[in-house]
């Protein structure tokens, strides 16, 4: 059985674990290593007035082969970076993905209503997965019904009520998930989930594969 985890901010060790890490790229990155595949892209909280620098690095960066996806980027009413250039920044880097045939990696946080204006402005062929989800059921629709992808962390070893009727609801071909930066093997996400959709850990497995296969075409 693999584990595909599709966010994360660390390589697991695991042999059996396919990991997507996901790489900030900012103004000053001057080198670029990888030690395996990886998504590249400005996140929200990176921005800053010069974001056009990070955005030009992070385009030389988009044709590496390693480099599976655009992410995360984004838009993040929580976080200082200026609201406008988060915009901005997020709608450039969209573009780009479009540009490069590489789906795009999403950190949204309370701007879920801008994200949607976003996706219908863009309209992309590349799919979008939104990661990190962890509101209700009636938002994850909103954004499956927009076409795009939703992929779940360790928060849903939590049991929130709400997050589990997301969960549970999200078509298995547009259900992915991930450890993001919690520090918990991706196996436990995988059974918790496994769990409260009612199918074996294998099932999951597969479902998992073929969704990493779909979108980041691995
Ligand atoms: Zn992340």
């Amino acid at each position: 059985m693999t584990y595909f985890d599709a966010h994360s901010h660390r390589r697991s060790a695991d042999s059996a674990t396919t990991t997507l890490v996901s790489i900030r790229i900012t103004a000053s990155t001057e080198v670029f290593e990888t030690d395996g595949i990886c998504t590249v892209g400005l996140h929200p909280w990176d921005v800053t007035s010069d974001w056009r620098d990070a955005a030009d690095i992070t385009e030389d960066l988009a044709q590496e082969e390693l480099v599976l996806a655009i992410g995360e980027v984004g838009i993040d009413r929580a976080c200082d970076a200026l609201w406008q250039h988060q915009v901005d920044a997020f709608e450039y880097m969209a573009d780009l993905a479009e540009r490069v045939s590489k789906p795009l990696v999403i950190h949204c946080v309370k701007a879920h209503d801008e994200l949607l204006r976003v996706h219908k402005f863009i309209n992309p062929a590349q799919p979008w997965m939104l990661h990190g989800f962890v509101k209700g059921a009636d938002l994850a629709k909103q954004c499956l019904d927009a076409g795009m992808y939703v992929s779940f962390g360790a928060a849903v070893l939590k049991e929130s009520a709400s997050l589990i009727d997301a969960l549970k609801m999200c078509p298995a071909d547009r259900l992915l998930l991930e450890t993001d930066v919690d520090e918990i093997p991706i196996h436990e996400v995988y059974a918790a989930v496994a769990n409260v959709r009612g199918i074996t850990t294998e099932e999951l497995c597969a479902i998992q594969q073929q969704n990493f296969e779909t979108v980041f075409k691995r």
